[in-house]
């Protein structure tokens, strides 16, 4: 069977699922295989659940005769065909950002400064690999006016199949950094994979939105006829970001002083600027725009603020990098005020050759700063106790770590937490 055919399946359906535990009446059922798991042997299942039509790759599954098996060549691409296909039926601008660090919380912002004129789509919490763009794709309905797709990337090439997917009008690169270095091919590697998003631009005449304050991005200006460069002179993006005080601030274009509570650090400036100039360019009212930004909170531990008894924690254990970890110990190194101020480092994944180098480094950057309190842990992070300040602590594992936290009995302290998503640092803030 073609594509047109399941897409007029998908018309009648109630939407797509990969996941048999997440089934509505009605799903289209996609049969995928992972590493560990083969779901052509759920599609029975599948069946059962709810689920109106499976799409498989194996014919051993299908019981003759049923016609509620859609056999094809490879599931995986027949979903991604099928998001393309859709995507191609929707006529309206789709924006595509990717970026080494910031992708989440400038598609947040961005999502939220658009929804204040228009009916926004866009992905849902970080589905952002060659599974999770094909399915916010097709989660988008007819209603919907702007789509925004978040599309991440762990190799060259990933960006360019997910625009193939996704077939972005318009787009930006929130910055590019040091992340998934390992599988890109180093720095070069990088930058070559996020401007496949540009080049996707360049060769279907897409607008494009650049961060000029960022040397990098703003070198690759040049590449287009009419880029979007923010912020413009005198324009709302003036930022008066004072190490003080590690909220953002900035003045809008009518003067007006905005002084967020939520959000922490000049590397969300960029981020905010992004999501401003964007909404700008679509048409929505600055103050509008400006509202959407004051009210978004931070969640899921992306520079999440957590009070607990006298403590302030930063709660940014999403994931972590060289590039992100850089920034997110400048802001808070810089920061002032009566609490005493205590880091709490976790090792940097998927670095490959540069892992030993890159937490080296990260020893330091920390002992560039006055923190009072100074702790490590994981395997990789070992190596950052030969440049950090000596009183530095390290724990190689969590227990002998969370003992000591609830023995420290901390008290007015402000505490910033970071580290890559496999070391899972949330689980220290209830210790502490
Ligand atoms: P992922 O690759 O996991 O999808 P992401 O690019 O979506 O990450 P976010 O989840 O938005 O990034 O942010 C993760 C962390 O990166 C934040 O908690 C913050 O520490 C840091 N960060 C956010 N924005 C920036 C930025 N513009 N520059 C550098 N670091 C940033
Ligand atoms: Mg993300």
């Amino acid at each position: 069977m073609n594509i047109e055919q399941l897409y007029n399946h998908f018309l009648q359906s109630s939407g797509v699922s990969t996941d048999t535990r997440k089934i509505n009446k009605g799903n289209i059922f996609f049969s995928l295989k992972g590493p560990n798991f083969n779901a052509n042997d759920f599609a029975a299942q599948a069946l059962e659940a709810g689920a109106a039509l499976v799409v498989v790759d194996e014919e051993r599954v299908i019981p003759r005769g049923d016609s509620r098996y859609f056999l094809v060549e490879d599931v995986l691409r027949s979903l991604q065909q099928l998001a393309n296909f859709h995507r191609k039926k929707l006529s309206i601008p789709i924006i595509g950002l990717t970026g080494s660090n910031g992708k989440t919380t400038t598609k947040e912002l961005l999502h939220e400064v658009l929804k204040k004129k228009f009916k926004t789509a866009a992905t849902v919490g970080n589905l952002n690999n060659h599974i999770g763009v094909p399915l916010t794709l097709l989660a988008i309905g007819k209603e919907v006016e702007i789509g925004i797709i978040e599309m991440g990337a762990n190799k060259q090439g990933d960006i360019k199949e997910l625009c193939d997917i996704a077939e972005p009008s318009h787009g930006f690169i929130t910055n590019i950094g040091k992340a998934h270095l390992e599988g890109m091919g180093g720095p070069a590697g990088v930058l070559k994979t996020k401007t496949e998003l540009f080049q996707h631009l360049r060769e279907n005449k897409g607008t494009v939105f650049i961060n000029s304050q960022d040397p990098i991005l703003s070198n690759l200006a040049k590449r287009f006829e009419k880029p979007i460069l923010y912020p413009a002179k005198g324009d709302f993006c003036e930022v008066s970001f004072e190490g003080a005080d590690p909220f953002v601030k900035f003045k809008t274009e009518g003067d007006e002083q905005v002084h967020l509570s939520s959000l922490i650090g000049a590397y969300n400036f960029g981020n905010i600027a992004t999501a401003l100039t964007v909404g700008k360019f679509f048409g929505v009212p600055m103050e509008k725009a400006v509202e959407a930004v004051i009210s978004y909170k931070p969640s899921n531990m992306r520079s999440q603020l957590i009070e607990k008894r006298s403590n302030l924690i930063i709660l940014d254990a999403y994931n972590a990098n060289p590039s992100s970890m850089e920034v997110a110990i400048k802001t808070f190194g810089e920061m002032t005020g009566t609490r005493q101020k205590m880091v709490i480092l976790g090792d940097m994944y998927e670095l490959g050759e540069s892992t030993e180098e890159e937490h080296r480094k990260l020893g330091e950057i920390v002992g560039k700063y006055n923190f009072d309190k100074i702790c490590f842990t994981g395997k990789h992070i070992q190596i950052a106790l030969e440049t950090a300040p000596l009183r530095s602590l390290y724990f190689p594992d969590p227990f002998s770590f969370r003992n000591w936290l609830q023995d420290s009995k901390l008290e007015n302290y402000i505490i910033l937490i970071k580290g890559s998503r496999g070391m899972k640092l949330e689980g220290l803030v209830e210790f502490i």
